[in-house]
């Protein structure tokens, strides 16, 4: 099976990724791990992926393709693969099409985690980090158990800057751009799966199960 998964920071993607791969054994093809691969295998694309990357640029797109080209023509990948953080752009996404025809394949569905932007902000800014010892809470999924005072050393919690609101509305702004995009793109094509990403881990994955049997069955 040949997926592709989106979502917004916060919406649980990374996880749910693990488990897809885990259950129909396909690879799970982060855009970061398969840069770094490449890096380390040292590749031609590898090295000039490097050389942008040393320099704080962005890689150009002929070199990304490139490298996701080379990752999905490995011996793992034969039996499908789950891309994940790739493609980010129309462009991207136009190339990710000419290549996989060129190999014979197609994408069979792409996998939108789609979670309210209200749970976003608060799943994003709940982390709290203790100013003395360093511990971390969520005031959502591990609060300490009385406000802002750290259970192990009874120091006082802070909120980095990263995870501050203004921060996070920006971050999710730029990833929203990105991901309407592309969900356009691949609803156009009728491949479009858009799963309720609220809930327990194990609710959600049970919805993507239930999506891909639907797809299997097609
Ligand atoms: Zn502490």
């Amino acid at each position: 099976m040949n997926l592709i998964l989106l979502g917004l920071p916060g919406a649980g993607k990374g996880t749910q990724a693990e488990r897809i791969a885990q259950t129909y054994h396909i690879p799970h093809i982060s855009t970061g791990d398969m840069f770094r691969q490449a890096v380390r295998d040292g590749t031609p694309l590898g090295k000039e992926a490097k050389s942008y990357m040393d320099r704080g640029e962005l890689v150009p797109d002929h070199v990304t393709i490139g490298i996701v080209e080379e990752r999905l023509q490995k011996d793992d990948a034969g039996g499908g693969f789950l891309l994940d953080g790739f493609p980010r752009t129309e462009p991207q996404a136009e190339a990710l099409d000419v290549l996989l025809k060129r190999a014979g394949r197609t994408i069979d569905a792409v996998l939108y985690v789609y979670v309210p932007h209200d749970t976003l902000v608060k799943r994003l800014t709940g982390r709290r980090i203790c100013l003395r010892c360093g511990a971390t809470y969520h005031i959502l999924f591990n609060p300490p158990k009385q406000e802002n005072i750290c259970d192990r050393c009874g120091g006082e919690l802070y909120q980095r800057d990263d995870d501050r609101p203004e921060t996070v509305e920006r971050r999710l702004e730029v990833n929203q751009k990105e991901t309407d995009t592309l969900v356009r793109y691949y609803r156009e094509r009728g491949i479009l799966k858009e799963i309720d990403g609220l809930g327990t881990i194990d609710e959600v994955f049970s919805r993507i199960k239930q999506t891909l049997g639907d797809v299997t069955d097609d």
